[in-house]
């Protein structure tokens, strides 16, 4: 028998107030920015921006300040939420852990999500294990995803010249006739990360092409 170990999420008192005092010094500048530029429309806006940062901040205080011990492992685990938690990664071990209620356990290594959250790189030669994405059942059809991502250095030409450098990558992904939507890329180019609904479709991609899971 194969028991369910389960650990406890705590919430890092260390996460919780670092995130808080950045959150308000990050406010505080919004407050001092306001009084002394915010003019005009762009110049109140610039003042604001610190403020969405420091709200931001100040919520990831309550949500994502909490830390566990990886149940496989037993590295620590931390940017977690204290409550419910799913497709998180241990750094460690690469084992993909999930849980409710401020638990922390091993993803079943058989599971199928509901949406892409098991992860890897997209290497630039690569090929898909020649499976249903999802059911694992012989291939039937290629479904295509494409991910297009503005250049990082396309900033400046963007706001200069009003034009902007995209990529777009694609990929065709096998599928049965039954499913759909088994896949999707995510990331900027060029580091594309491919996700799957599927953790053994995602284990058997990372053996076939020599990437790591997470
Ligand atoms: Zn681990
Ligand atoms: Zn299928």
């Amino acid at each position: 028998m194969n028991a369910i170990v389960a650990t406890k999420i705590t919430r890092s008192m260390g996460a919780t107030i670092g995130y808080f005092a950045s959150g308000l010094v990050a406010i505080a500048l919004c407050v001092w920015l306001c009084k002394v530029m915010a003019r005009g429309t762009i110049s109140t806006g610039i003042a604001l921006m610190p403020g969405l940062v420091g709200l931001v901040l100040v919520g990831l205080a309550f949500v994502a300040a909490g830390t566990g011990a990886c149940p496989a492992c037993g590295a620590e685990v931390g940017g977690l939420s204290t409550t419910d938690n799913d497709g998180v990664h241990c750094e460690k071990c690469r084992a993909y852990l999930e849980g409710k209620n401020g638990e922390l356990q091993k993803t079943d290594e058989s599971r199928v999500a509901a949406t892409p959250i098991f992860a890897t790189s997209l290497p630039e030669k690569f090929g898909f294990p020649a499976v249903c994405c999802v059911c694992g059942a012989p291939e039937t059809r290629r479904e295509k995803v494409s991910l297009t991502t503005k250049d990082a250095s396309s900033a400046l030409t963007e706001s200069t010249l009003g034009v902007s450098r995209t990529t777009k990558t694609s990929v065709e992904v096998p599928h049965c006739a039954q499913h759909k939507g088994g896949a999707m890329l995510a990331g900027t180019a060029p580091n594309t990360r491919i996700r799957f609904r599927s953790y053994p479709y995602l284990r058997a991609f990372c053996q076939q092409n020599g990437t790591t899971p997470g």
